[in-house]
This record gives structure tokens, sequence and C-alpha cells, in this order.
């Protein structure tokens, strides 16, 4: 890493103990970093980093409610609205037992220059709680949205800051928590959270944008080395919202899926996984993958071990942060990997990265290839500001053009910094450039 910036980074590490994740996230960025700060020392001399590094503002907060038996349970409920220099803070809401501090910042950081790379008027942010939906009936997560939304409302609005879902909030919890925010402000602001239903602000694509563009932005790294998803034999990891879509774009495109995970264990279909039945169990039965295998014959279930066991030309992990180590990146480039799609946020570990990098398998980092979700969520707030709804086709047209041009920014910008390929650097510094032009022209704030 540049020696400039390892002055920032650990003053920044110090200031933030305990945060393991949001550490990572840093230090990836930071190591990219350092010929941008060749070309422009005006960035350092404003204090930029050091800047970007400090959330504008962060909420924590009590969530009671009450579960089907009457009794009282307690949640901590998180905002971490991190920067505004492009437009009001946007990212996701976590529902998830994991979720402490760390993880939202780690969240919220990447997000500032995911957004970026949209090309679209949004800042960066990022929510959640540690409360966990499975297993929960819809009255009890619906007490609990109803709670988190009657804190959460008064930081929140389509000007401030648009949440959206991440892992354990889709439909249902955007649903309760709008008709929430509705009944406590009196206003049908449509645009203050993005992935509703389609009849009331929705729209169409949001919900498998993320999956969609993650196989889009893939399918162009393969152009570039002369090849596409047609034939590829490929392995996605997770079967929430992000995997289900990346399978069935995969499979669209003639890719065969053979494998995907749950929390529990992987299942193997080599004649390529059956969306629909997968959308069955998953998304209508919120059930487990072992149901997926029970009722399809050749279905493997594997309940200890890793997906990344299983061989593929391509992998999209889909599921969470640091689920893809450098064991596993190690077996996949010996059982022939050729490119790796980031579906979740920051699922590779460093090492993991690093064996990817050298064996020189295309790497599409979270931050460039899961965009497709929340650029389709600006294109919702385009809707919504112009009270128009788009058709399907109109809408995945727009997520494609910016998916292509995300991956053109990325390869242009590692091209022009001399590290054709690479891009992790290309999205870190595409990413940053953008924000800190930005809050130089808007002073010190
Ligand atoms: P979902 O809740 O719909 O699905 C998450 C999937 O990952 C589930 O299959 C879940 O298993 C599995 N999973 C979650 N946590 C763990 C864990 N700790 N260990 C093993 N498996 C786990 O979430 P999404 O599909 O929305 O999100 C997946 C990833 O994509 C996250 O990293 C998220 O930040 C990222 N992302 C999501 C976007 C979106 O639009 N939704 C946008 C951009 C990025 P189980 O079913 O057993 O719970």
């Amino acid at each position: 890493m540049d020696a400039r910036l390892e002055a920032i980074r650990d003053t920044v590490l110090a200031r933030n103990p305990g945060e393991a994740e949001f550490h990572q996230a840093v230090v990836e960025v930071f190591e990219s970093l350092g010929p941008v700060h060749d070309r422009h020392p005006e960035f350092l001399e404003a204090a930029i980093l050091e800047r970007l590094c400090e959330p504008e503002r962060q909420i924590i907060f009590r969530v009671p409610w009450t579960d089907d038996q009457g009794r009282v349970q307690i949640n901590r409920g998180f905002r971490v609205e991190f920067n505004s220099a492009l437009g009001p803070y946007k990212g996701g809401l976590r529902f998830h037992p994991s979720v402490y501090l760390g993880i939202v910042k780690f969240l919220g950081f990447e997000q500032i220059f995911k957004n970026a790379l949209t090309g679209m008027p949004i800042g960066g942010g990022k929510g959640g709680s540690d409360f966990d939906p499975r297993g929960r009936s819809d009255a009890e997560v619906m007490r609990f949205c109803q709670s988190f939304m009657t804190e959460l409302y008064r930081h929140i609005g389509e000007y401030t800051d648009v949440p959206a879902g991440d892992i354990g909030v889709g439909g249902r919890e955007i649903g309760y928590l709008f008709g929430q925010y509705k009944r406590i402000t009196n206003r049908y602001e449509s645009g203050v959270l993005t992935g509703k239903g389609i009849s009331w602000g929705g729209s169409l694509v949001r919900p498998e944008a993320t999956g969609f563009g993650t196989v889009i932005f893939t399918e162009e790294m393969l152009k570039t080395r002369g090849t596409s998803f047609d034939g590829q034999r490929v392995v996605v990891s997770g079967s929430g919202n992000v995997a289900i879509n990346a399978v069935a774009k995969a499979q669209s495109l003639g890719a065969t899926v053979v494998a995907c995970s749950d929390s529990s264990g992987y299942i193997v279909d080599e004649a390529g996984i059956d969306v629909g039945l997968l959308r069955q169990v998953k998304e209508l039965e919120r059930g487990r993958l072992k149901d997926y295998a029970l009722r399809r014959s050749g279905v493997a279930y594997v309940e200890a071990g890793s997906v990344w066991d299983v061989d593929a030309t391509v992998a999209l992990p889909c599921a969470t942060q640091n689920e893809l180590d450098g064991d596993a990146a190690a077996r996949l480039v010996r059982n022939g990997l050729v490119a790796i799609g980031e579906g979740a946020n920051m699922p590779s570990t460093r090492e993991a990265v690093a064996v990817f990098q050298e064996a020189g398998v295309l790497f599409g980092p979270g931050k460039a290839a899961n965009a497709g979700g929340v650029a389709t969520s600006a294109l919702e707030m385009q809707q919504n500001a112009s009270r128009d709804s788009w058709s399907f086709e109109h809408t995945e047209q727009r997520l494609t053009d910016i998916m292509v041009g995300i991956h053109h920014r990325c390869a242009s910008t590692a091209d022009e910094y001399g590290e054709p390929g690479n891009y992790v650097l290309g999205a870190n510094i595409g990413g940053f450039v953008k924000v800190a032009d930005a809050m130089l022209a808007q002073g010190l704030i």
C-alpha cells in the first residue's frame, strides 16, 4: 500500500476498533488508491479519504416488539448514512442475527463506490438489525418491521435517505415498512423505499436486478476473452433473491448451473437447476434446499462441506461476506475456473481475491458486479418521481445498459492506470474519483 495512505488507514482502523468487516473493506479500497493520489494531491490536502471513512451520520436504536406468545423481544436497529456527495443516502436493510455496526459500516462504505459506479445520483448508506426473520410468522415479522420503522421514519425520506432490501429483507418486509412509514407520516411518499410491490410504486425488474446484473457484468468480462456464458458450467452460492435470479439469467444465456446452497447445505443438480422448483421451495414456501432435493430425481443434497467443492468454469457467490476463502479459491482454480462474478457483497476473502488474480481468473468485485440492484432501485425512484411505470423490456434494457457501462468504466479505468483486466482497481478508482470530485466541489462539510 502507498505509504501516504498507510498512516490514514492506521488511524481509521484505530478509530473503529472491533469492526473486522469494515476494516477489510477499507483496506481493500485503500490498496487501489495510491496512483490516484499521485495524480490528485488535492485529495490528500482536502483529507478526502479521512472524511470518506467517517460516516456523515450513524443511528443505533432499540427495536422492541412482541412475539406470537406475547413475550417482549428486543433487537438493535442500525442506519449508517455514509456519504451524500452524489445524492440521497441509498442502500439496503439487512435483517440477520450476525448484524452489528461493523457489518453495516462495511456495507455502507462499499455502497458509496458502487452507487457512484452506476452513474446514478445516489449517495451511500446501509442499515439493518440483528433480528432473524427465519422461523418467524408473518405477524411477528410485521410487528418487528412496524417497530423498526417507528424509529427509522424520522431519519429517512425521498430526498434524504432511501432504504431497500438486503439479506432477510424482501418484498414482504418492504411492504410492512412502507405501510408503517405512510401511517406515521400521513404521506404517500413512494420514493422513500425501493423494492416495493408492483401495484404500489415498485419497479418491474427490481426483484431480478441484482442477480441479472451480476450475470450481465460477468458476461461482459467473458467477452473480453472471446467467450460467453453459453456452455459454461456454473456454481452459485446462496438461494435467496440474488442467487435465484443469477441462476435464471445464467441459464437463459446457455449456461448449466449445477449447484447452489443455503446456510444448511448445498444441492448438486447435474441436469441444471430447475428455477421454477427453486422459486417454489425458497421464495413461496420459505423452505430449505433439502426440500428441493427431495422433490427432484438425480439431485444430491450435501449437508456438510462447501459448495465451492463442486467444479465449475464460472462461480457466482451470492450468499454473504467472506464465504469463499483462499483454500476454496485455490480448489476452484485447480478445477478449471475461468471467471467469478460477485453477486454478494465482499464474498471473497482477501486471500481468495489474491488467488484469483494471480491465476489470471476474470474477477468481478461485488461493488461493480452486483450494482444492478441499486441501479434499478434508482430507476424505481425515477418512475416514482414522474408517477410513471415502465415495461419489463424497457427496464431490463436500462439495467443492461447500466451494467455494460459499469463494466466499461472499470475496464477503461484499469487500462488508464496501467493494470488492464484488474476490475478491483478499476471499480475502486472509478467510484472513488467521482465521489472525491463531488466532495471537493461541495466544500468542507
Ligand atoms: P436473501 O436473504 O434473499 O438470501 C441470502 C442467501 O444467502 C440465502 O440462501 C441464505 O441462506 C444465504 N446466507 C445468508 N447468510 C448466510 C451465512 N451467514 N452463511 C451461509 N449462507 C448464508 O439475500 P439476498 O439474496 O438479497 O442477498 C445476498 C447477498 O447479495 C448479500 O451479500 C447482499 O448484501 C448482496 N446484495 C443484495 C442485493 C439485493 O438487491 N438484494 C443488492 C446487492 C448485493 P438461508 O436461506 O439458509 O438463510
